[in-house]
């Protein structure tokens, strides 16, 4: 069984073909990097304007690469997310979702985003199976949430201000270093000294699961206004240090509270080495997807899109995307 998968959600425009549950047959992004990049971030209008143009030509690249002559006959459901994200964005990937849907006849299915960025982790690993931990790290979300079963999703704590990747990116604007962020502050900060600059971890001696992210950046740029001779990949270095800090402080606590010993970490900030390190060395068993996978992709959407199906989910033609939709 096919399933078409398509993210639209804010400037990557995606497109996968994945068969069964995990056998992903190719997945395309087209990214609008150099779109926004000039404006250091996101700009909504122009996102939904490239998603226009892009969809068709990387859908029609994707059917041509997998040899789909016949997709009404070989495809078999379409998966599409629905929120949260930019609301002209999500309209262009729900729009072609229905349309195809209708014209090929098959059956649709709404993904949330977050649930998405879930079952990257699940496409790579076949041992992963709820009950599990999952942290959720985006450039809109820093959430922990237990997978009770697929589809039953309990918060466990969330930010209380920025998001992480947020906050990567604001730094990274501010220290002049581009967009997005993540990736340049990850670069910047090759060769570091993480001790180099005193950052408080933020959170950490809350006996809550809750996160905040926005002293941590006023600190950063504080620091750098305050002393001007401060090597950049020190200062970069700290800052990712204290800011990986706080997560993996979280998590343990998530896995003390929960007695879950299972953690799947996703979304952008999953990408990020320093990260990845730090959850190696720890007493419960972390996974984390392939890095490709991290950033907003269509294989994920499908994934979650082919998981709903066999759940009995269905959506209908009349549905209208949410920008805010949440996931618990
Ligand atoms: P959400 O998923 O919350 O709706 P989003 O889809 O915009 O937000 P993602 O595409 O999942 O976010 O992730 C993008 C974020 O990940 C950006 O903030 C980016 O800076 C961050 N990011 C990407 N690579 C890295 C990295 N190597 N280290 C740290 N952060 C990273
Ligand atoms: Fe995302």
């Amino acid at each position: 069984m096919l399933t078409l998968g398509i993210e639209t959600s804010c400037d990557d425009t995606s497109v996968a073909l994945l068969e069964g549950a995990r056998h992903l047959r190719r997945f395309l992004v087209a990214s609008q990097l150099e779109d926004h990049e000039a404006f250091g971030g996101v700009v909504p209008e122009l996102a939904s304007r490239k998603h226009l143009e892009n969809f068709l030509p990387l859908l029609s690249r994707l059917l041509t690469e997998c040899e789909i002559k016949n997709p009404s006959r070989e495809i078999h459901l379409i998966a599409v997310t629905d929120g949260p994200g930019l609301m002209g964005s999500l309209l262009i990937g729900t729009t072609a979702a229905k349309a195809l849907a209708q014209v090929w006849e098959v059956p649709l299915i709404t993904v949330n985003h977050l649930e998405g960025h879930i079952f990257a982790n699940y496409l790579a690993h076949d041992d992963l199976f709820p009950p599990f931990i999952t942290l959720i790290v985006s450039g809109g979300h820093t959430e922990l949430i237990l997978v009770r079963s697929f589809g039953d999703y309990v918060l466990l704590g969330a930010t209380r201000d920025d998001a992480i990747g947020e906050a990567f990116d604001k730094i990274a604007r501010l220290l002049g270093l581009g967009y997005p962020g993540g990736p340049a502050i990850e670069k910047a900060a090759r060769g570091g000294d993480p001790a180099a600059v005193a950052l408080p971890v933020p959170m950490a001696d809350s006996p809550d699961i809750e996160f905040s992210f926005s002293g941590l950046k006023t600190a950063v740029i504080w620091a750098s206004k305050r002393n001007p001779y401060l090597r950049l990949e020190d200062l970069c270095a700290s800052f990712q240090h204290a800011a990986t800090e706080a997560l993996v402080c979280k998590v343990e606590l998530a896995v003390r509270k929960t007695g879950i010993r299972k953690v799947a970490v996703s979304g952008g900030v999953a990408a990020n080495l320093e990260l990845r390190r730090k959850m190696k060395g720890v007493p419960w068993k972390t996974y984390f997807p392939p890095i490709e996978l991290c950033t907003d992709n269509g294989a994920m959407i499908a994934a979650a899109g082919y998981n709903a199906y066999k759940r009995g989910e269905r959506a209908s033609l009349s549905f209208m995307p949410d920008p805010s939709k949440s996931l618990v």
